[in-house]
């Protein structure tokens, strides 16, 4: 069998958002690395998620500027959205992002592999029959969209998010299956592009992944954006009919639309790879690890998608680094999963870090919690912009700031400094004492600090 090259320190398997980072610092402190990828370097993130996702909300961000105009008053009028027009921006974006990070790699010394590799051994990946040997292994081979059972993935008129992202017109009715976050967004942005969208969600409330009342600000603003949705409703078949979909509920009520959007979640890719062959511990898909991202198997590690939890690429981002650094002896600290922040990027958006109200009280205790929600009613810049919305703060009785919810437009920016709030464990008064400039949406965090820690400016005590 041929061999692939000397031994690396370290062989990944995988170039998407994990994969690439940990290529990325394990280079930087000096470790040889090989990094194994079958498709194209950046994986689902800046080819199929984050960045085309986000291009997408920004171009129905645009159309929406010009439809709302007159409210401030300028007077501008909206002739229609060109999807090939919009797909071109979304393009170039993600091409000059995959440019610069194909140069980065380079520039670093890895050896990139080309082709689809398999884990042999505990310390090889062969691809295309040559094997590549490292004393860690580092699996990363990411994640892939996901159907229910019976629901049956055309690319035509049934999608996932893989196809959406390359409709070359917009659709007038879309039926999307699924609320959370991917859902949502799609749902936002189709509706901002002048579609008829409703929402089929099995669970109580959209967005259920986050804080309940931040669910119910997104819910009242898509009724009023004329995105209709249903909420605890199971899905139960889809059919096709002339030129479209029907899709019957359990309750037997039906939708029809141009198309359906699959968006019921990610299933990890794992299966075939070789990891259970070599006795990698692994549950419905899910690589095991422990908080230091070990397998079971020594000198082998797992980072983003296929490890339990919130699939993100800043937490497949902080994977890669954490697994180069333990690797490399630095003994970091173990990532603390809640202090990730999460955004979802509909209109209006949603940004948290830290624990829900009901999860700090199972925490600590009904009677050990406390809670403050600034509404951005009282806010100058929410106002300019005209968005509603709030930020809530969580904390711990007497203690440190647990958990930070925000809801309204462009919040997901606030969320730098609410994830350095809740990592750095600070309380009320640390935040209140800092300054915030006017008029930014980010004075409503420091406006809720200042209330928490009893001293109210723009808010009734
Ligand atoms: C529509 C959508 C929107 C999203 N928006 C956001 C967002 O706004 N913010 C956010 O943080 N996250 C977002 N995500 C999630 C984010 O994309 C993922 O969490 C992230 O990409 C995970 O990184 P990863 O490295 O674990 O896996 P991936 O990015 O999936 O990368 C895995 C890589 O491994 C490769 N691979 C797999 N098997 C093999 C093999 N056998 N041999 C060689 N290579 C292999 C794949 O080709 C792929 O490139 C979104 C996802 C989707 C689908």
């Amino acid at each position: 069998m041929p061999d692939g090259g000397s031994d690396f320190d370290v062989v990944i398997l995988g170039g998407g958002s994990g994969g690439y980072a940990c290529a990325l610092r394990a280079s930087q402190l000096g470790l040889s690395v090989a990094l194994v990828e079958k498709d194209k370097l950046g994986g689902t993130c800046l080819h199929r998620g984050c960045i085309p996702t986000k291009a997408l909300l920004h171009a129905g961000e645009v159309a929406d500027a010009v439809r709302e105009s007159s409210q401030f008053g300028v007077n501008a009028s909206l002739e229609g959205v060109d999807l090939t027009g919009v797909n071109k921006y979304k393009d170039g974006v993600v091409s000059r992002l995959y440019k610069g990070l194909q140069g980065l790699v380079a520039s670093r010394g890895i050896t990139v592999v080309e082709g689809t590799g398999v884990l042999v051994g505990p310390k090889t990946v062969e691809v295309d029959g040559a094997r590549y040997d490292g004393q860690h292994i580092v699996l990363a081979s990411g994640s892939s969209t996901k159907s229910l059972p019976g629901l049956e993935v055309d690319g035509v008129r049934v999608l996932t998010s893989d196809h959406a992202l390359e409709l070359e017109t917009v659709p007038p009715h879309a039926i999307v299956l699924g609320g959370g976050v991917i859902g949502a967004e799609f749902a936002s942005a189709w509706r901002s592009f002048g579609s008829e969208v409703t929402i089929i969600e099995a669970l109580p409330r959209l967005v259920p992944a986050e804080d309940a009342a931040c669910s119910k600000v997104v819910e009242r603003a898509f009724r009023k954006r004329g995105i209709a949705f249903k909420t605890g409703t199971s899905f139960k078949q889809v059919e096709h009919v002339d030129g479209g979909v029907k899709v019957t509920v359990e309750s037997g009520e039906t939708f029809e639309a141009d198309l359906l959007l699959v968006a019921v979640g990610r299933g990890p890719t794992t299966a075939d790879l070789g990891y259970e062959a070599q006795g990698v511990e692994l549950e419905r898909g899910f690589v095991l690890t422990d908080e230091r991202l070990r397998t079971n198997v020594a000198g082998v590690y797992a980072v983003g998608d296929i490890v339990p939890g919130m699939q993100l690429a800043h937490r497949g981002f902080q994977h890669g680094i954490f697994v180069a650094e333990d690797i490399a002896g630095l003994d970091p600290a173990p990532i603390d999963e809640d202090g990730i922040p999460r955004v979802t990027y509909c209109e209006p958006q949603v940004a948290s870090v830290g624990l829900g109200e009901d999860v700090a009280k199972e925490r600590y205790g009904d009677d050990r919690v406390e809670t403050l929600t600034y509404d951005l009613g009282g806010n100058g810049k929410s106002q300019i912009l005209k968005t509603q919305g709030f930020v809530k703060l969580v904390r711990e009785k007497d203690g440190a700031v647990v958990g930070v919810h925000m809801v309204g437009d462009r919040v997901g920016e606030l969320i730098g400094e609410a994830q350095l709030i809740y990592n750095w464990e600070a309380f009320p008064s640390d935040v209140a004492s800092l300054v915030h400039m006017h008029p930014t949406q980010g004075e409503a965090l420091g406006e809720a600090h200042l209330a928490l820690a009893g001293k109210p400016l723009h808010a009734h005590s």
